[in-house]
Order: structure tokens, then sequence, then C-alpha cells
């Protein structure tokens, strides 16, 4: 559908003033707008990069609330942006218009023990938030590994998933009541600090995940737990990928062991994050690697997980197995995964990050088949991710004497092959990082046309004038 917006004109620029405050502005010719015309997607060029026209940092729901209006009434699009950190090109405002970020709703308004929840406005950063909760003996499992950039919000909107969603699941699992400004312009305040609710339909996870495309999160009541106690994690090497994927589902599925992690890392991965640290790290040679996370409340009951698992990640052919027991060498066993999206990026200018998600028991059998797609294509596909959940992330990265020309003709090709291979063995195209622009022409492959169908209905309804992160999901 075309869309003719209207332009933020000197009138509408002075009617934002006088809603925000000049501090609370950028807008044109500011060299600062740039910052807010990516996100943290790469390999996409001009597809997932504009300027917007103006940048509205409101402090309140209620400025929120006027911005939407205003929007409405002259048609101009809105873009929520949090922290930027996101990997679908969801905070790019493709239409130009106005980018409204988060970043001054960063207050936290309750943490309640009593009932385990935190209550916060979106812009808050996941990692302070977590500090916060520390204080009091409590924490959000559900943190993404971009934690000490990305906002709660952020995560909210794109229900996130991260590192331990093996056992703590991903965070729609701990929204409990939200406020949001709808595309026209109403505060809705769903839920609150019940843990049931069967009352009407439950708008809440609708909103979770919606990309910033059905309104714009000003508050935020979450499910906290109790600060687990006692943790342990290991490193399992592996002579090929086989052996390490291959035994994933078979530990979850027929031990009872639930580990907080299962991230696993593939020998590209490996050799570019270690060249591009200037390290020589001692398991540069293996095939593969596991990295298992354990966490509780009770040593004796961590440490029998643990030994369970490193003796059976043994006996199904790990060559070894070494512990990360204080939390500097539990920093070194984490390095390569936390550095290798950085170490791609510095490997070659043409890469992008893939994020399907499987049955973990067909890991193996799309495993294989993004192998055969490498080899057809002539890139290298690395593969790591949260094999505990089946969410892959393969990385597409062309070597680095390619021509921009041949990226942008081949790299499409790969990822519609990667996505079919998904298709194929009951996935899906996104796990985490959602649809937003990146995906949004091949959602179809995974998501029937009745379901889109309903997707749309909604939007048209709550959106009827199509001014909220217009050009994403769909
Ligand atoms: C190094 C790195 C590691 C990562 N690791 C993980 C990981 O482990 N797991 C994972 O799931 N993701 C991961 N990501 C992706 C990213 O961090 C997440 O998608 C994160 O949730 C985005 O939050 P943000 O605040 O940066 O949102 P942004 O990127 O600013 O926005 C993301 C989307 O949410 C919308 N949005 C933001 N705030 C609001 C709001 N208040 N109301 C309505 N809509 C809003 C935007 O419009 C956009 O569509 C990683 C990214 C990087 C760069």
């Amino acid at each position: 559908m075309v869309q003719n917006y209207q332009k933020l004109n000197p009138l509408l620029l002075r009617k934002l003033e006088g809603i925000l405050g000049k501090d609370n502005l950028l807008s044109s010719g500011d060299p600062g707008l740039t910052v807010f015309a990516r996100d943290e997607i790469s390999g996409y060029g001009d597809a997932c990069f504009a300027i917007p026209e103006a940048v509205a940092f409101p402090d309140s729901e209620q400025k929120i609330v006027e911005l939407v209006e205003l929007a409405n009434r002259h048609h101009f699009p809105i873009t929520p942006r949090g922290g930027g950190t996101g990997l679908a090109g969801g905070a790019v405002p493709v239409f130009g218009g106005l980018v409204v970020s988060l970043e001054k709703m960063n207050r936290i308004i309750e943490i309640d023990p009593q009932n385990l929840t935190v209550t916060t406005q979106p812009g808050v950063i996941v990692k302070t938030l977590n500090d916060h909760l520390a204080g009091d003996g409590l924490t959000f499992p559900c943190f993404p590994i971009s934690q000490d950039r990305c906002q709660i919000g952020g995560n909210v909107a794109t229900n996130a998933g991260g590192g331990k969603a093996v056992k703590y699941g991903v965070t729609g699992r701990y929204v409990l009541g939200m406020r949001v400004v709808s595309p026209t312009g109403r505060v809705l305040a769903l839920g609150g600090k019940l843990l049931k609710n069967a009352t009407g339909y439950n708008l809440i996870p609708l909103v979770t995940g919606s990309e910033g495309t059905l309104g714009i999160i000003t508050e935020l009541t979450i499910k906290v737990i109790s600060l687990p106690t006692v943790r342990r994690d290991f490193l399992a090497l592996f002579p090929c990928d086989e052996a390490a994927l291959g035994i994933v589902s078979e530990l979850l599925a027929g031990t009872g062991i639930v580990p907080a992690s299962i991230e696993y890392i593939d020998h590209l991965s490996i050799k570019v994050t270690e060249r591009f640290l200037g390290k020589t790290l001692n398991y540069r040679n293996c095939g593969a690697a596991l990295i298992f996370s354990f966490d509780g409340y009770d040593r004796q009951t961590v440490d029998s997980e643990y030994d369970r698992a490193a003796t059976f990640v043994r006996a199904r052919g790990a060559l070894g197995v070494e512990e990360g027991k204080t939390p500097a060498s539990r920093e070194r066993l984490w390095m390569v995964r936390k550095n290798l999206a950085d170490a791609f990026h510095a490997y070659s200018p043409f890469q992008t990050c893939e994020d399907i998600v499987v049955p973990p028991g067909r890991m193996m059998e799309v495993f294989i088949r993004l192998r055969r797609i490498a080899d057809e294509y002539g890139v290298a596909i690395p593969i790591f991710g949260h094999a505990g959940d089946g969410n892959l992330h393969p990385r597409i990265v062309a070597p680095a004497d390619w021509s921009a020309e041949k990226w942008h003709e081949i790299f499409p090709k790969v990822q519609k092959a990667i996505f079919h291979a998904a298709a194929d063995c009951g996935g899906q195209i996104s796990g985490e990082h959602g649809i937003g622009r990146k995906r949004r022409s091949q959602i179809f492959l995974t998501v029937p046309e009745n379901n889109l169908e309903w997707m749309r209905n909604i939007k048209t309804v709550l959106d009827p004038n199509r001014i909220m992160n217009p050009g994403k999901i769909f």
C-alpha cells in the first residue's frame, strides 16, 4: 500500500516543540538525526537506513498521547525507538517522519518484593533494571545478550529471548501489566500485578512482540524472581558440529536436567572471534562448542545438575569440559559467544545475522541444509545460537572482496534458502529478533495466509491512519 505522508514542515515542527519543549526535539539538519536512522542490523544498506525528519524525547505518557494525536491529525508516521539494538530494522523510520525515543522515560517506578513485580517506564536499560532488582535479591531472568544497551520496552516490543530462555522462557512470560498509547492516541491500561487474569481478551500478548506497530508502551509491570544464589557454567568441546548439536535435545528430553542456558558456537565462529580478540584460546582447534549454565538457590541441586550434564556430554563424545569457576574464568568461557557479532562485523563488510527457530529435535536436520546452502552460494554460514531453544543464528558472510552488487544479488537468495530450510523443518523465520523491516517480504513462508489476514485486520482496525511504525512486519 502506497502511503503519502505529510512532511514535518515548520508549522508541524513548531507544534512538536510546543508539546515537547525545545530541548526534547531534534529536527531538520541536526547531525544527531543519523543516529536514529538505523538499528544494529547489518548487510542491508539503504533498505534499513532512513534518516527521520525529527526525533522526540518525551518524558511523560501525556506527551506521547499528544504526539500520536498530532500524527493522526496531520498524517505523519511515528516510529517508536528503544535502545536501537534491534536486529530487524524495526526502529528504522522507513517513511521518515517522527522517531519517538523512549530514553527519557527511564524511571523505575516501584519494586514490589511482596508481589514479586517491578513497575517501570519502558526506557530503562535492562541491565540497570537488573542491577536495581539485585539490591532486593530479585531479578528479571530473561535478559538478552544486549542487556547493557537495550531497553525493557524494546524487549517487550520484540518479545526478546536471550541466553536463559531454556529454563526461564522469553520476555512475554514476565509481562503482567502494561500501559500503551494506541495508534489513535488512546491510553490502555492492561493487566496489573496479577498472576492470573481471565477477564476478557488477553491483549498483553498481542502488544508484546508487536514491534511498535500497535502502539507505544509507556509503562510495564514485570514479574520478577528471586535472584539465583548459585551458578556454575562449563564449556564442552566437541570434535564436530554434529556431535555438539546432536546431543542437545537428547539431554533436554531424556535426563530431567534443565540448564539455564545451552549456547552453541561452531568452529568458524570460534576462529574468527579468536583472531578478532587477538587471543590464543585453548579451544581454538575444536570442531564446535556448547556452553552450559546452571543456576538455582541450593548448591547441592546445582552441583548435581552440573555433574550429571558434564558426565552426559563426556559420554556422548565431548573432547573436554572446562569449568568457569571464578568470575574471570567464566568471562573467558563466554568470551567468544559475547564477541562474535563484533568479530564478524570486522571480518567482512558483507554479512547479516539470521534468527531461525526449529523444534530442538530437528536442529541437526536444518544444520545440514545450512551447510549445503553455504556451499551452493559460495558464502560462509557460521552458526551460533541458543541451542537449548532450537533458535539458531546462521550468519550469512560473504568474502570481503565481493562487490556490493554481488552481495545484494546473492544474499536474498541465501536468506530465502535458509528460511525455506527452517520452514521445511517445522520452524519459523524469526525466533526472537522479529520481522521488522528486514524479513517482512518473507513472513508468508511460514505464516499461513489466514493468520496473516487476522494480523492485517487487527492492524487496520487499531491503526486506521497507518501512522504507527508503518512498513514493518507486513
Ligand atoms: C549484540 C547483540 C546481542 C543481542 N542479543 C539478543 C538476544 O540474546 N536475544 C534477543 O531476543 N535479542 C537480542 N538482540 C536484539 C535486540 O537487542 C533485541 O531485539 C532487543 O529487545 C531490542 O531492544 P531495544 O530497546 O534496543 O529496541 P529497538 O531496537 O529500539 O526497537 C526494537 C523494536 O521495538 C519497538 N519498540 C521499542 N521500544 C518500544 C516501546 N516502548 N513501545 C513500542 N514499541 C517499541 C521498535 O519500534 C522496534 O520495532 C541482540 C542485539 C545485539 C546488537
